[in-house]
């Protein structure tokens, strides 16, 4: 299907963007990648008057340290964070995730803060920001807030951003390689579909004392595709955070903290098994990880 009517706008500065966010409003998309925009514009989704792009703006892309966390600008393209030594080193969640997005020509264009403002439930991002605790940075003409990942996605493709507003960075807090460990598993129909269920993982190394062996302790199962926003698994994570191997009642747990809704591949008791079968891969995962150590 071809595009609806829209007038292009190519933004030459962030102050430009804001300007025309702020007379625009819900009126203008932002393009970025464009992978999932235009898509939607070709689909009728959605057909706004005016797509500004950002594109031009290199102030907005790229990944620096700055003190205990990682800075990664919203046009920061999907390759470069999986190319990234410093997020390799820094978030290896992070590192390990990225394959699992699409396929390399998404990964070429699709943006960092494009799949966030995006807040696909079954997309990657959101999962891994919200396990991670990341920070997002909203601007707008009146000036800047933060917003924790925690409290970015309030549902179904619905976001904490205001419409004047553009997501510029996500701050994500380095990891400790020596007490951080962290696993990510999904289950798709094909390799870079979108997930049918996904779970990461974090946990720290708890040391023994005097001669015991170090063990899992601080668990926690953020969930993707199984609901309107990431979930955490709050009474699983909390069990297994107290024994670890206590891994056949974190499953059942699930029950208590997962209500997914079915859609075309799969229902929602599938989707449930699923997540245990997931949890069982992360925990064996975390393991060997500890094992390693
Ligand atoms: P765009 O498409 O340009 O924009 C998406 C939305 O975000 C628009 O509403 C736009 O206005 C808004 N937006 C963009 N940037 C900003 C910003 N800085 N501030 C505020 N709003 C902004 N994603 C996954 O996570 N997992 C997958 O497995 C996956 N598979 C895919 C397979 C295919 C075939 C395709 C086409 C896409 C897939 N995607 C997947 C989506 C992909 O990751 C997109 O890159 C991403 O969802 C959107 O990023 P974008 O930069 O292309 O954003």
């Amino acid at each position: 299907m071809k595009f609806p009517n829209f007038e292009y706008v190519k933004a030459t500065s962030l102050d430009h963007l804001l300007d025309l966010l702020e007379a625009h409003g819900d009126d203008a998309r932002i393009l970025a990648g464009g992978q999932s925009l235009l898509a939607s514009l070709s689909l009728r989704l959605s057909s706004p008057d005016k797509l500004l792009d950002i594109n031009g703006l290199t102030e907005l892309s790229g990944i620096e340290r700055q003190g205990k966390s990682l800075e990664i600008n919203a046009l920061t393209r999907h390759v470069e964070v999986l190319n990234s030594p410093l997020v390799a080193e820094h978030i290896p969640l992070l590192s390990k995730t990225m394959p699992y997005i699409a396929h390399a020509a998404v990964r070429n264009r699709g943006t960092i803060g494009g799949s966030l403002s995006l807040a696909d439930p079954s997309a990657e991002l959101p999962a891994i920001t919200t396990a991670l605790d990341a920070t997002f940075t909203l601007q707008s003409k009146a000036g800047s807030r933060t917003v924790k990942a925690r409290e970015f996605f309030l549902g179904l493709f619905e976001t904490a951003r205001q419409e004047n507003e553009v997501l510029t960075k996500v701050s994500i807090p380095v990891q400790n390689p020596k007490t951080d460990l962290s696993s990510f598993a999904e289950i798709s129909r094909r390799k870079g579909d979108f997930a049918i269920a996904g779970l990461a993982a974090t946990a720290r190394i708890k040391k023994g004392l005097l001669n015991r062996t170090p063990r899992l302790t601080d668990i926690s199962l953020t969930y993707f595709g199984v609901g309107e926003a990431p979930v955490i698994a709050r009474k699983a994570s909390e069990l297994l955070s107290q024994d670890p191997s206590r891994i056949d009642a974190g499953v059942a747990a699930l029950n208590d903290d997962l209500e997914p809704s079915g859609n075309l591949e799969a229902t929602p008791e599938i989707k449930l098994h699923l997540c245990g079968v997931l949890l069982r891969r992360a925990l064996a995962d975390l393991n060997a990880q500890l094992a390693a150590t």
